[in-house]
């Protein structure tokens, strides 16, 4: 197990206390799950309008498809930068100042999909760049991030966030 699979049990543990996710699971098996996340995130958003916030959560639906969708581009972007001879130290970026100045909440939950669905294809190409070069960057809070961690890594946001997703969705089926 890798240092950034350490790092996902040592804040999450195993697996996931939220969401169930293994931190076990092979590059190649994340890989195949993550081609199905953009079907998975449609099937569980279904005809909700994205606005719903879930109990303990801050963000709504819509906001979870929007950062899934930027966290895989700024991933696959960091994966070819070094692939191509960037120094192997990537820019930080934090998640909630994304959120704020991109102001999820607002932006269309349709156009957020199809974002995900683009987002999770070049993904899918940067990743096999990375795996080719055999890339290993180093994150600025979770340190040396080889291409098969940054595999499993997002996978775990993706279904995360998927799960928020339905929690949130089940959770007002319940109340109304
Ligand atoms: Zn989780």
């Amino acid at each position: 197990m890798g240092p950034v699979n350490e790092w996902g049990v040592r804040t999450w543990g195993q697996p996931c206390r939220e969401c169930g996710f293994s931190w076990s699971i092979s590059a190649d098996e994340g890989i195949s799950a993550m081609s199905e996340v953009p079907e998975r995130f449609r099937e569980a958003v279904g005809q909700s309008d994205g606005t719903a916030v879930g109990p303990g959560l801050t963000w709504p639906v819509t906001a979870y498809v929007g950062h899934v969708a930027d966290n895989l581009r700024i991933f696959a972007e960091r994966l070819v930068g070094v692939a191509r001879g960037a120094p192997p130290r990537v820019a930080a970026y934090e998640q909630d100042e994304l959120a704020a100045a991109r102001h999820y909440e607002a932006v269309a939950l349709q156009g957020a999909l199809w974002s995900l669905e683009r987002a999770v294809s070049d993904w899918l190409t940067a990743v096999d760049i990375g795996r080719h070069a055999n890339v290993e960057f180093l994150h600025p809070e979770r340190g040396p991030y080889g291409w098969a961690d940054v595999v499993t890594s997002n996978l775990h946001d993706a279904l995360h966030h998927e799960h928020d997703i339905r929690r949130t969705l089940a959770s007002r089926e319940a109340s109304t």
